[in-house]
């Protein structure tokens, strides 16, 4: 069965930068299961995935307009050491997760200054072009509930569950609190 819209898809997958470095890999790990068509993933690696069979591969570069967009220096910004809190260990290359206008954003800590301290809210993988190998392993038909959600459920035998608040909190790995 070949990938096309709303098909579930299983990939085996590594990502490297432009200098070789390994960002992010699915060896040692479950597949990545998403929807295709769904934009569960970036637009460049499903563009490229759209009409192959499991068992084909493929290997692309995916540039930043099609992946995590291009950098925006207006995003970083500077802020109070004590606005983390009494005690808080605050270091440079740190991450954690904000709640913003456009749902969870990865903020990192670019450096710190006496009490001020330099935050980047771009993306981590901003201005980076991707580069994929990617391995097909499976492709179904996706449920009707799973594209009423438009994300996929089942596969690691957990429910979705629409109405919970954990937001993002939760491992259930559906993508249903994100
Ligand atoms: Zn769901």
């Amino acid at each position: 069965m070949e990938i096309r819209k709303d098909r579930v898809v299983s990939i085996d997958y590594s990502l490297r930068d432009d200098t070789g470095r390994l960002i992010d890999s699915s060896e040692g790990a479950e597949p990545l299961v998403y929807l295709h068509g769904n934009e569960n993933i970036i637009p460049g690696l499903e563009k490229e995935l759209e009409g192959k069979n499991p068992g084909e591969s493929i290997a692309c570069s995916i540039a930043p307009e099609n992946a995590y967009g291009d950098r925006d220096e207006a995003l970083v910004f500077k802020v109070q050491k004590k606005d983390f809190g009494e005690n808080a260990e605050v270091a440079p290359g740190m991450q954690f997760e904000a709640h913003g206008e456009n749902g969870v954003q990865i903020v990192t800590v670019v450096k710190i200054d006496g009490e001020d301290v330099t935050l980047d809210a771009n993306h981590p993988l901003a201005g980076e072009t991707l580069h994929f190998d990617v391995k097909v392993v499976d492709v179904r038909e996706a449920t009707s509930e799973e594209l009423e959600h438009g994300h996929v459920h089942g596969d690691h035998g957990e429910e979705c569950d629409d109405d919970c608040d954990c937001e993002g909190d939760c491992d259930c790995d559906e993508g249903c609190c994100n």
